[in-house]
């Protein structure tokens, strides 16, 4: 196994994003990787779930200290949530580039210099990003559904990375060697690999705590993880699984296997289902 230290850039639309690769993230915290974590909105426009209930009310029956909260301050609870978030994974740098929402790069094309430049400083070796692919219901894209924040963050980073790679800004051209999605974004069919993170289940549950704005509850904390996590374990004969997609094929010196896939092969049936049922398993 190669000991390069890597230094990661995950590039997120709104602060809960970042939580799909959190665990693989911690696990490379703890081996000394560098990782940054960028979120391109606040999210202050969207996932506020206490405003959006309180505008279901009738006019007269609603709170007008939610209703009329200042913008602001949403935008800055959201950024303390993301950077609690983080720091249980040990993640300390944190950026908030606080783009307005609906985020379009169209009307915002300085966002390309900002990641731009976040590239051009960090140098990242891994870079985990939005996925660029949308579908609907019919597994077909559309135009339409690349109108949202996480498709056009996706754009905005990719035009970022060409400009980082290419030296028009004067600085010292940098490319990312190799680009991930977060396989939440996709089929699991056609996931690349998938991270053990059974370790790291009840930070996740802890992570998904902290978004408060978003309505989120202990209860709903724990059974979020449950099934999105256990569904990609179970899959992948793990107790818990993150699962990513590669932008492209890797160039390698030999055929890859790893250590787990290796170990895991002609194991015993009963060490695989001790694993999945997890020390925990009968507690829930
Ligand atoms: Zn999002």
């Amino acid at each position: 196994m190669s000991q390069q230290k890597h230094r990661i850039l995950s590039i997120n639309a709104h602060p809960h994003d970042f939580t799909h690769s959190a665990g693989t993230l911690g696990i490379h915290v703890e081996k000394g990787d560098h990782v940054t974590v960028v979120s391109v909105t606040s999210g202050a426009f969207t996932h506020n779930e206490e405003l959006r209930d309180e505008l279901l009310k009738n006019k007269d029956k609603q709170d007008t200290s939610i209703v009329n909260v200042n913008i602001d301050k949403i935008s800055k609870s959201k950024t303390q949530e993301l950077e609690k978030a983080c720091n249980i994974f040990g993640i300390t740098d944190v950026r908030m580039l606080g783009y307005p929402q609906p985020f379009r790069v169209q009307d915002f094309p300085q966002s390309i210099d900002s990641i731009s430049e976040i590239i051009t400083e960090i140098k990242p070796t891994i870079l985990i990003m939005q996925s660029p692919f949308d579908r609907d219901i019919r597994g077909y894209t559309s135009i339409g559904l690349l109108a949202n924040d996480h498709a056009q963050t996706a754009l905005a980073t990719i035009e970022a990375q060409t400009l980082a790679s290419s030296g028009r800004t004067g600085n010292p051209p940098h490319s990312i060697a190799t680009t991930l999605y977060p396989g939440v974004y996709f089929q699991r069919n056609e996931y690349d690999f998938i991270v053990d993170v059974s370790n790291w289940f009840e930070k996740r549950i802890q992570a998904e705590d902290q978004y408060i704005s978003q309505g989120h509850t202990p209860e709903w904390s724990k059974r979020r993880m449950l099934v999105g996590l256990g569904e990609v374990g179970w899959y992948s004969g793990n107790l818990y699984g993150e699962a990513f997609v590669r932008s492209k094929a890797e160039t390698v010196s030999s055929i890859p296997v790893s250590d787990l896939t290796m170990e895991r092969a002609n194991e015993p049936f009963e060490k695989q289902r001790d694993r999945i049922v997890g020390s925990k398993g009968r507690d829930f």
